[in-house]
């Protein structure tokens, strides 16, 4: 079984490699901030709860996204593997995420690092901004404190998984063609 974490700062372009990775390897694709978008769109309490923290750049409670990760692995009982998209992103949550494995005969495979410089980040954020009807992509301020959170909170996780063995840096510069070939390459070496 292949258990995937694509990690990376705010705009690294996990969501487009993770979805086509999960294609490649037959791997369930998930990802916390579209199952957050779809409780906004669809203004459930956790939705509109969920909302403040987006809106303002911060991160959700772990315990919201930990509940919601549970739920998608009970719904894929079969499944070939699962590849993890902005999930975890507190060392909590990859606490939480470990043990959910565990307990079901599962582990991480390997957390593939996408390393993009901060001001290409912050480009191609106000970019997707233009189009993709996000809030939180709009604002550079809100963007700046995304990659803020990022850096206090999420960063750390590469040295959690560096501990275990699991980190696989990967350049996240270039094309959406170029880097989906190194992570491509990267998985089959696993
Ligand atoms: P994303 O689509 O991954 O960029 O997520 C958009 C927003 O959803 C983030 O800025 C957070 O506010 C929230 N979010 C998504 N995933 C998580 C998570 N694993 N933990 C906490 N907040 C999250």
């Amino acid at each position: 079984m292949l258990n995937l974490v694509l990690f990376g700062p705010p705009g690294a372009g996990k969501g487009t490699q993770a979805e086509f990775l999960g294609k490649n390897f037959n791997l369930v694709h998930i990802s916390t901030g579209d199952l957050l978008r779809t409780e906004i769109a669809a203004k459930t309490h956790l939705g509109i709860e969920a909302k403040k923290n987006i809106d303002k750049g911060e991160l959700v409670p772990d315990s919201v996204v930990v509940d919601m990760i549970k739920g998608k692995l009970n719904a894929h009982p079969t499944a070939n593997g699962f590849i993890f998209d902005g999930f975890p992103r507190t060392v909590a949550q990859a606490e939480a995420l470990d043990l959910i494995l565990e307990q079901n005969g599962m582990e991480i495979s390997g957390m593939l690092c996408l390393q993009v410089e901060k001001q290409e980040l912050i480009n191609r954020l106000l970019n997707r901004g233009l189009t993709s009807g996000r809030s939180d992509d709009r604002d550079q301020s809100i963007i700046e404190n995304r990659i803020s959170v990022y850096e206090r909170k999420t960063a750390p996780l590469i040295e959690f998984y560096k501990s275990k063995g699991k980190y696989i840096p990967v350049e996240g510069m270039g094309t959406v063609e170029e880097i989906a070939d190194k992570l491509v390459q990267s998985v089959k070496a696993l």
